[in-house]
């Protein structure tokens, strides 16, 4: 695996958060969450490179893998892996129901005071986790790692994300953090309100960003897949955005609304224009029907327009009140103080 140098990652950690971090002093247990889809051929590869890891450290790791349907041999190789190290857990999912799904699937299970979710192709390299490890320790509740931007693996994908990343920031309340990877670590905290969200549809990465709490971005460089293709397919990135789009906006349902009044305020200039006629007494050089017909079109084009518009924000807020996230997330306080 290339060697990754981190005295360049740590200047570029930054603090979204105005308040300084308590730093923590207990010893954690720490849940890796691995979702793996058809990877039999890099798992004990990756696995050899976190076990490795994970035993420089003095904290108590259980290994969640979360196999999402595959039809390749993972299964028997996540079985293989549990058999030679007890700290191993191999959830199996009946059918493939996508990496989102299976993180959530992972995370529902974990119950270490930290979580790290990450890849199971060794793009996530395992010699950051003592770094991740540390910023928790330092008092941040998440620690969200940032693909470095110059390291899309295709101009295509390099700009479709960027694309993507402009177009939800302009649209959604949310933040979103551009090339963020699911690979981070929460706190339980953390955790617990991500599983209060029990949306179906479900972008982790916008996720974190709503639940709050003490954020820092730690920017990595990617290593190339150990081997096998991205699993990733164009279809399924597309059902990403548009999970992210339609889950954390309203503005599409907006579209309706403007349009109408854009077309009653062409109506109004329509009225005007035509009584400039009237008023100078040109009236025979306006031609015969064209300016009632104008009229009616943008009249009833516009009302039918604006009328779809508040159908379309009712719809809103139906679809807010049926994701049935939580109202607030507490970040201290509650039960005895
Ligand atoms: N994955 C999954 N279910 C899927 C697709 C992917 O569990 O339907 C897993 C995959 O095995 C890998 C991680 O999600 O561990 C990220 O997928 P991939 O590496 O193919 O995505 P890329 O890095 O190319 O964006
Ligand atoms: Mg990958």
């Amino acid at each position: 695996m290339p060697r990754v140098r981190y005295g360049h990652f740590l200047r570029m950690v930054k603090s979204l958060d105005e308040q300084k971090p308590m730093p923590r002093k207990f010893k954690p247990s720490v849940d890796i969450v691995i979702p793996v889809y058809n990877e039999a051929g890099v798992v004990e590869q990756t696995f050899a490179g976190l076990r490795a890891v994970a035993d420089s450290l003095s904290y108590e790791f259980t290994f969640y893998y979360v196999n999402d349907g595959s039809q390749d041999g993972t299964s028997d190789s996540l079985a293989a892996l549990a058999k030679t190290d007890h700290r191993v857990r191999a959830i199996e999912l009946s059918r493939n129901f996508g990496h989102q799904a299976a993180l959530t699937a992972g995370l529902d299970a974990s119950s270490g005071d930290i979580v790290i979710t990450m890849d199971a192709d060794g793009q996530h390299p395992p010699e950051m986790i003592p770094q991740l490890l540390d910023l928790v320790r330092q008092g941040y509740d998440i620690v969200q790692t940032q693909r470095l931007d110059d390291a899309q693996p295709t101009s295509f994908k390099k700009w479709t994300s960027g694309l993507f990343y402009r177009l939800i920031n302009l649209i959604s309340g949310t933040h979103m953090i551009p090339g963020a990877a699911d690979f981070r670590a929460l706190t339980r905290q953390a955790v617990d309100a991500l599983k209060a969200m029990p949306e179906y549809h479900r972008f982790l990465r916008g996720m974190i960003s709503w639940i709050g709490f003490r954020i820092v971005i730690l920017p990595y460089q990617p290593v190339e897949r150990i081997s096998g293709r991205s699993k990733y397919t164009l279809g399924k990135m597309t059902r990403l955005a548009l999970d992210a789009i339609f889950s954390f906006s309203l503005a599409p349902l907006y579209i309706g609304l403007s349009m109408g009044a854009v077309l009653l305020f062409l109506a109004l200039l329509e009225m005007i224009y035509v009584l400039s006629f009237w008023v100078t007494g040109r009236t025979s050089n306006l031609a015969p029907g064209w300016s009632s017909l104008m009229f009616v079109i943008l009249i009833v084009g516009g009302m039918l327009m604006v009328l779809l518009g508040f159908i379309g924000v009712y719809v809103g807020y139906i679809f807010q009140e049926v994701k049935r996230r939580p109202v607030y997330v507490i970040k201290n306080g509650g039960k005895n103080g």
